[in-house]
């Protein structure tokens, strides 16, 4: 039998060049989670989470899950996803029966969930090890070319539009099929004129998706809709504000004939179920990486397989394409081509995928199949154990 020996976590807090606008926040910085499962028979798995506070999602991988599953197999994934899924529902004065921990105090379940994220993902990369075979294999292996789209088009702090048709030009030169658009600061009036001119400078044959962040209200979100349909926009996501996602997505859903994509923002696969029958989404970028890791996200593709709805999670490419090439309803990854934005992918991996004309090609190496650049996360990440 395997055992897990050893989970730590690596706090990665990058400041940006410079801040890059949503639609009610700005992104200043980069962060991830690195987690690693180390076995006592040497294999070393490696997994990510995003969730905030980073420092403490980090602490409840390392001190509290973690403790969880030391000792244990890590090829009963499912098994071990439920023990730390129990958590979720014990009340935080009571002291884990294993450990003698609780949960640190404060620590909600969007926390957990993100750490639960981090650690199934690299008990699945060590499965992957173990078995000698890719994870885009052992999920199902339909394809190992899996399309990716551009994200761009940020705000400005001065709010300057001038660079946004040469930035999705150049994502189309770059081999870019679909791009992806930020929308929902402004008045749908002005953020329709941003569209159409990136519709302008992609062409006609280019996927163009916009993103509204759940910046808009309902009725915003029917009328900036109803002008981007001019423009042949193919998937509008979360095209209203996080307290209305239900109803509110599908009185959209009834007036706006653009398929509505949203997910990034739940936590597990009932949220996501609500958000298929009550909102009438008909793609879903659930994050494996944000909540519940592989495990989740596999019932999460199934799931929308069966309602017909697309399968397209959000960020963190190298990690969600092994799960899109197994299931039939993939649909694609997320890149950030510009490396202002997303550092960490010019600067993390040793050995990272091949994007090819637009597509991410998986390999055969076992497992994620990709390699962390040991010296660049010495010098940027903070180690958590
Ligand atoms: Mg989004």
């Amino acid at each position: 039998m395997v055992k897990i020996r050893d989970v730590e976590a690596f706090v990665i807090d990058l400041p940006l060049e410079r801040p890059f606008l949503m639609a009610s926040r700005a992104i200043t910085r980069q962060t991830e989670i690195i987690v690693r499962i180390h076995t006592d028979e040497g294999v070393t798995g490696v997994g990510s989470a995003h969730g905030a506070p980073l420092g403490q999602v980090a602490e409840i991988i390392a001190k509290e899950l973690g403790p969880l599953i030391v000792g244990e197999d890590p090829r009963n994934v499912e098994h071990l996803w439920q023990g730390m899924f129990r958590t979720t529902c014990t009340p935080r004065t009571q002291t884990s029966a294993t450990t003698g921990a609780s949960l640190p105090k404060g620590a909600g379940r969007p926390q957990v969930m993100a750490a639960i994220g981090g650690i199934d993902i690299a008990l699945w990369d060590i499965v992957g090890q173990l078995y000698e075979q890719p994870l885009w294999r052992l999920f199902g292996g339909i394809r190992t070319r899996i399309p990716t789209y551009a994200t761009g088009g940020y705000y400005t702090e001065d709010g300057d539009d001038t660079g946004l048709a040469d930035e999705f030009a150049g994502y189309v030169e770059q081999g870019f099929r679909e791009v992806k658009l930020k929308a929902g600061r402004f008045s749908p009036e002005h953020d329709y004129q941003r569209a159409a001119v990136v519709r302008e400078a992609i062409g006609p044959d280019v996927a163009l998706y916009v993103d509204v962040s759940q910046g808009w209200n309902v009725w915003d979100a029917v009328r900036a809709g109803r002008l981007y349909e001019s423009l042949d926009v193919a998937w509008y996501e979360e095209p209203v504000h996080w307290y209305d996602d239900i109803s509110g997505l599908a009185q959209v859903a009834r007036q706006v004939q653009i398929p509505l994509t949203s997910g990034e923002s739940e936590f597990t696969k009932q949220g996501v179920r609500d958000l298929i029958l009550n909102g009438h989404i008909a793609i879903t970028n659930f994050d494996c990486t944000k909540a519940g890791g592989f495990t989740e996200g596999r019932k999460i593709a199934a799931l929308a397989e069966t309602h017909n709805v697309r399968f397209a999670p959000h960020h963190a490419a190298h990690i969600h394409a092994h799960l899109v090439a197994g299931v039939p309803n993939g649909m694609n990854v997320e890149l950030h081509p510009d490396p202002v934005r997303d550092p960490l992918w010019e600067r993390m991996f040793a050995e990272r995928p091949v994007v090819d004309q637009g597509e991410l090609v998986l390999g055969e190496t076992p497992g994620l199949g990709f390699v962390l650049d040991e010296s660049a996360l010495s010098q940027l990440a903070t180690h958590v154990r």
